[in-house]
């Protein structure tokens, strides 16, 4: 480790390194943030002026949560999830800080977590600032500061900083892909954006700039050594946000090279991918334009289609929107779960047979045991779903966010959030996973992760929520997701817009919207009605109004309003039996239980003792099943009670295939949880499932 210091002292660590790098060092020195004209845009993606956005963010903090689901989950991230997480990454069991603080010389040590620990930090800080976005507590603000403060010293001259790479005597910078520097790059550069839409401080951006700025002497050139460089490539969101901050064209220019170099080059095995596999793995094998199934890691695959939807949002090319709109059906009509989950295996191979982790396989091939489903895959669902929202202003888009939040987001931590799952499987069964040959797949929920992926990415989305509830449409607001809030924000014509939205939803399916003050003319407010609420009503101060509440569209109430006009939305939460689509082989014959966005499980914990989750047949009659709020149990959920049945003798022989005569059942009242809840009362390994075989009663 001294010998790594003492060439890290030396400056010889990166003159070791490609030319090209050394060469930026005099020019990259002299662009700061405060010699640019910035950007005064203040949304989680600040498309003010993106000519090809429909639905523009708000910006971030004039939608508060007050009451209800998100206001308490944000409350639980703000008081818990951060608080404890900071414990983690500050100190030696995370040591992501220590990274940086050896970087920077400010300890002795040595590189400790995966290669995109730093990335992971980031986003803990972009979490931090959400919660200080909404709650303006000073010390978070000067927490961030030390933390800049640390991560400065520890950039390189040039604008190089990656402790993965730089505490290591023999890495060297872009060397081989598999070290993550684009996804570490790409959140940096996400990080000190938000940071300084949110605190209005330049110090974060002007490491953030001299960083792309390495990045753009580099990675503009036409040497084939980088043309395959981009990994999980989180960059090109990250260039596309610090181009609208900074309005310096180079940033986007360079976030589309990475779009382009994209399956120009051959897929073979070179220095620079050793070590990792390559082709659809990481999205290589077509050019994204050309492409119309989801490949390869699903993380890789969503942040790289976010992305390119953000560079869409600047270019308007045509051909890059076609592309997108297929991935985008791909997944969510052929690949996605139930609960928004993607990603349907920890090991396979693409139909380019190539092989494939973490990620996308066979259309409708959906496992529910061995579903990998990591964390971060379903939230990438989601934030591309977001930009799709943005770009085209339909509702399918937000139905996928919200799936996704409410079901595979969440399920990544616990009730008191400090315990995590990385992958999110549908089904559990004592004996079906072996751990030993598993590393991010747990019995039970973990208080660490060695890839610590996943608990940031969500505990940053918790803390932003309030960020995606409302979207500016051309003529007005459109509501995209329901909870407790109070919304003031300042249309697209400059006119100031304030409201109030009361509910208890997603347990409650009415929404109570009050006007407080508006401007004197006519305007929208969209309305999303989801796809499952079949009979929605809208009340207009009192009155039944007569637009149609059609689901799977944005319902338009255009008038005059005035303060204290009044908003009712009825969204009818049925419980309801899902099927999947006849391909799909693994839920033949099953059914899931969904009320509203909440698809729910039966956990082992509701069984007797002796029964296995396999023992369990749904009765065919959603009328025996009854929901119940429970405001002191898995932090305030509606369940739901009724009737199974449970096959008395089960299957104890290991024989592969063994027959079978007519079993005896028993009748048994069990609930049905939340799946976002599952794996919150035992100490142990539970079973679960989502989806259940169905018995239909004869009508
Ligand atoms: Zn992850």
């Amino acid at each position: 480790m001294r010998r790594i210091q003492a060439l890290l002292t030396l400056g010889l660590f990166f003159i070791s390194c490609k030319q090209e790098v050394k060469d930026t060092v005099a020019s990259n020195t002299t662009l700061t943030a405060s010699t640019l004209a910035l950007d005064n845009g203040k949304g989680i993606l600040n498309n003010t002026n993106s000519p090809h956005v429909k639905f523009k963010s708000i910006d971030f903090g004039e939608c508060q949560w007050t009451e209800g689901f998100w206001a308490e989950k944000f409350k639980t991230a703000e008081t818990k999830m951060i608080p404890y997480m900071r414990s983690l990454l500050t100190g030696d069991k995370g040591h992501a800080l220590n990274n940086f603080k050896i970087a920077a010389g400010l300890k002795e040590g040595e590189h400790k977590g995966m290669h995109w620990h730093d990335g992971d930090f980031y986003k803990f800080m972009e979490a931090i600032m959400y919660v200080y976005g909404q709650n303006k507590d000073e010390n978070l603000r000067k927490e961030i500061d030390d933390y800049i403060l640390i991560i400065g010293k520890a950039q390189k001259e040039n604008g190089y900083l990656q402790t993965q790479i730089q505490l290591y005597a023999d890495r060297k910078p872009y060397e081989n892909r598999k070290y993550h520097e684009m996804y570490n790059s790409g959140h940096l550069l996400t990080s000190a954006c938000i940071h300084y839409r949110i605190t209005g401080q330049t110090n974060f951006l002007d490491i953030a700039i001299k960083h792309a700025d390495l990045m753009y002497s580099l990675f503009m050139t036409d040497d084939s050594r980088y043309g395959r460089f981009g990994f999980n490539q989180t960059q090109i969101m990250g260039l596309v946000e610090l181009y609208r901050t900074t309005k310096n064209k180079k940033y986007l220019d360079l976030a589309e090279q990475f779009i382009n170099n994209r399956g120009k080059y051959e897929v073979k095995e070179t220095p620079e991918t050793k070590g990792y596999p390559i082709g659809d793995m990481v999205q290589e094998r077509t050019p994204l334009r050309e492409s119309d199934e989801a490949v390869g890691h699903a993380v890789l695959a969503l942040y790289y289609y976010a992305g390119a939807a953000d560079v869409y949002a600047e270019t308007g090319e045509q051909a890059l929107i076609d592309a997108l709109d297929k991935l985008w059906m791909n997944v969510a009509l052929k690949k996605m779960y139930v609960t928004g989950a993607v990603g349907q295996a920890h090991y396979g191979a693409s139909t380019n047979r190539d092989k494939i982790e973490e990620g996308f396989i066979n259309e409708y091939m959906m496992p529910n045991t061995t579903a990998y489903n990591e964390t971060c895959a379903n939230i990438c669902n989601s934030m591309f779903s977001y930009r799709m929202l943005g770009l085209h202003g339909e509702s399918k888009y937000a139905d996928v966010m919200e799936t996704v939040l409410y079901n595979s987001a969440l399920s990544g931590i616990n009730i008191e959030g400090d315990r995590y799952y990385y992958a999110n499987p549908l089904r559990t069964v004592h004996g079906s996973r072996d751990y030993d040959k598993m590393n991010t797949e747990f019995p039970v929920r973990q208080d660490y992760l060695e890839c610590f992926c996943c608990p940031p990415n969500l505990v940053r989305t918790i803390a932003q929520v309030s960020g995606w509830a409302y979207s500016k449409s051309e003529n007005g607001i459109a509501v995209n997701l329901y909870g407790g809030n109070k919304l003031a924000t300042t249309l697209n014509d400059g006119s100031s817009l304030k409201l109030k939205q009361e509910t208890k939803y997603p347990w409650e399916g009415d929404v109570e919207i009050t006007i407080e003050a508006c401007r004197s003319d006519a305007f929208d407010i969209l309305l999303r009605i989801p796809e499952w609420a079949e009979g929605s009503k809208i009340m207009i101060n009192g009155k039944e109004s007569e637009i149609l509440a059609t689901p799977g569209t944005y319902a338009t109430l255009n008038r005059t309003w005035k303060a204290n006009d009044t908003i009712r939305l009825d969204l009818p939460l049925a419980i309801n039996f899902i099927e999947g689509h006849g391909r799909i082989e693994e839920v033949r014959n099953q059914v899931a239980i969904k009320r509203g966005p909440v698809v729910y499980c039966l956990e082992s914990v509701d069984l007797p003792a002796e029964s296995s989750i396999l023992d369990v047949y749904i009765k065919g009659d959603t009328k025996q099943l009854k929901s119940d709020f429970h405001p002191d149990f898995l932090g305030g959920v509606s369940t739901i009670s009724g009737e199974v049945l449970l096959r008395k003798e089960h299957n104890t022989d290991d024989a592969m295939y063994q027959k079978i005569e007519h079993p005896e059942w028993t009748t048994f009242k069990t609930t049905f949880i939340p799946y976002f809840t599952w794996s919150n009362r035992s100490n142990e390994e539970t079973e679960m499932s989502v989806f259940l075989p169905v018995v239909w009663e004869q009508k």
